[in-house]
C-alpha cells in the first residue's frame, strides 16, 4: 500500500512556469546556458526555494547545488533526485528543470504533509548538463562521480575563451563543499522522454532500463585556400568537400548501423569563409549513439577507415580528435522494480524504454545505484523552442518520483547492487 499524500500539481506547475520565464524566448522556448547571468537567476530561484523548504544547501567545487531534509535517521546515506537548470541557446521550457523541480515538489509534499523519512532525502542541481558552452556535457555529474578531472573542468573555455571556472566564480557558485563521490542511497532523475516513443504508445511513464553508449569527435580538415577562378579542380585541395563527404559519411553510418544506430554532425565551420576562395581549413563535430557499446566500436572503426581514404582522395590532412566516451548503461534494477510497482500502484500505464539522450543520472549510475523516470513530451521534440509537455503527465512523473522516493528512503535496505 502507497500512502495517500499527493503532490500538489498547480504548484509544480506553477514553479515550472515560473522557472521558464528566465531566459525565455520569443518562440516560448527557454535559452539560459550554463554559468550565465540567466543561469545565475535560476541557480538563485531555486535555492530561494529550498530555504523556504528548510533544506540545507551546500555548493560544490564545480557548482553542483545539493539541498538536504534530514530523516528520522541521518547515519543513512541520502537518497537522492535531481537534473539540472541549464538549457541549450534554443532550448526548450521542461528539459532539466523538470527534474530538479519535481525534487522540489516531493520535499514541498512531504514537508506540508509533516511526512518524516527514515533515510534523509537531498536535491541535487548538476552544473553545466548540457555541454553546449563548455564541451562536453554533463561536467557536474562527471566531476562528482569521479569519471573527470575537476581542474580540466574548471580550465574547459568557451568559444569566447572563458574559462569555466572563472565563470563559476563570477556568478558566485564556486561553493567549498568537495566535488567528490560520497555515499548515496538511491538516485532518480526525472526527466522528459526528448524522443516520441512514450507519446506513440500512449504510455504515462517511461521505466529506463539504461542509456545508450556515446562517441564525440572534433575533425579538423586542413586543405589549402587558392583563387576560385585560375585554380584547376584537379589541383585544389578543397576542405568543404572533403567535409561534407565526411557529414554524408556520418549519415551513411548512421543508417547502416539500425536498429539503434544514431549519427550526427552539429558543427560544421568554415575557416575563414569567402565566395571566391577555396575553403582551406573546416571545423566539424560528430556525435555517434548506439545501444550497445561493441557496435558503436565498429561505427567508430567505419568512420576512422574512410576517413582516411576521404582525406586521401581530397590530398587534405584530417585530423580526429575524439572528446568524449561514455558507455552504454544498465540502471539499478532494484529501484527499477520500485518505479514500475509504484506506476502499477497508481494505475498509470508504463513502458521500459533505453534513454538516447545522455543524462547525469548516467554519470551518477558509476557511484550510487540510479534509475530514471521519463514523461511523454509532445511530438517527441526536444533541444528546441517548441519542446511542450502536457500538464497531467508533469502530475504522473512527480507522483511516481514522490512515492518511488519515500520506498526507498523508508526501506534502504531493499535496493541490492546490480
Ligand atoms: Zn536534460
Amino acid at each position: 500500500m502507497l500512502s495517500n499524500i499527493q503532490i500538489n500539481e498547480n504548484r509544480l506547475w506553477d514553479s515550472l512556469n515560473e522557472m521558464a520565464l528566465i531566459g525565455a524566448t520569443k518562440k516560448g522556448g527557454v535559452n539560459r546556458q550554463t554559468l550565465t547571468d540567466l543561469d545565475k537567476e535560476s541557480r538563485d530561484l531555486f535555492v530561494k526555494w529550498c530555504k523556504e523548504e528548510s533544506l540545507f544547501v551546500t555548493v560544490d567545487q564545480i557548482g553542483n547545488i545539493f539541498a538536504r531534509r534530514e530523516g528520522k535517521n541521518n547515519n543513512l546515506p541520502p537518497i537522492m533526485s535531481g537534473s539540472h537548470l541549464d538549457t541549450q541557446p534554443t532550448g526548450g521550457r521542461y528539459d532539466g528543470a523538470l527534474g530538479v523541480l519535481s525534487a522540489l515538489e516531493v520535499i514541498r509534499t512531504l514537508n506540508e504533509n509533516n511526512y518524516l523519512t527514515e533515510a534523509p532525502i537531498e536535491i541535487a542541481m548538476w552544473t553545466n548538463e548540457e555541454g553546449c558552452r563548455f564541451p562536453p556535457s554533463m561536467t557536474g555529474s562527471a566531476v562528482f562521480s569521479g569519471q573527470y578531472n575537476l581542474n580540466d573542468a574548471l580550465s574547459i573555455q568557451d568559444p569566447n575563451g572563458l574559462e569555466l571556472g572563472n565563470e563559476l566564480k563570477r556568478i558566485q557558485y564556486n561553493g567549498s563543499t568537495p566535488c567528490a563521490p560520497r555515499s548515496i542511497g538511491a538516485f532518480i532523475e526525472t526527466h522528459i522522454e526528448q524522443g516520441p516513443i512514450l507519446e506513440i504508445e500512449d504510455k504515462n511513464i517511461g521505466i529506463v532500463t539504461g542509456a545508450q553508449a556515446q562517441k564525440w569527435y572534433e575533425i579538423n580538415i586542413l586543405g589549402m585556400e587558392a583563387h576560385a577562378g585560375p585554380t584547376p579542380m584537379s589541383n585544389r585541395k578543397d576542405a568543404l568537400v572533403a567535409a561534407s563527404e565526411i557529414v554524408l559519411l556520418v549519415n551513411s553510418i548512421g543508417n547502416d548501423f539500425q536498429p539503434g544506430g544514431c549519427a550526427t554532425c552539429g558543427v560544421l565551420e568554415i575557416g575563414s569563409p569567402s565566395r571566391n576562395v577555396i575553403p582551406g581549413k573546416c571545423f566539424l563535430t560528430i556525435d555517434f549513439r548506439h545501444p550497445e557499446n561493441k557496435i558503436l566500436n565498429e561505427m567508430d572503426k567505419k568512420l576512422r577507415n574512410t576517413i582516411k581514404l576521404i582525406e586521401k582522395n581530397n590530398k587534405v590532412e584530417i585530423k580526429i580528435k575524439q572528446i568524449l566516451e561514455l558507455k552504454s548503461n544498465v540502471f539499478n534494477k532494484s529501484i527499477k522494480n520500485i518505479i514500475q510497482d509504484v506506476t502499477k500502484k497508481l494505475n498509470y500505464s508504463s513502458k521500459e524504454i533505453v534513454s538516447g539522450a545522455g543524462h547525469d543520472a548516467v554519470n551518477i549510475n558509476a557511484i550510487a545505484p540510479t534509475a530514471m523516470i521519463f514523461i511523454p513530451c509532445i511530438d517527441g521534440i526536444s533541444h528546441n523552442e517548441v519542446e511542450n509537455v502536457y500538464k497531467e503527465d508533469v502530475t504522473k512523473g512527480a507522483q511516481v518520483l514522490l512515492h518511488s522516493m519515500i520506498e526507498l528512503a523508508d526501506n534502504s535496505s531493499i535496493i541490492i547492487d546490480n
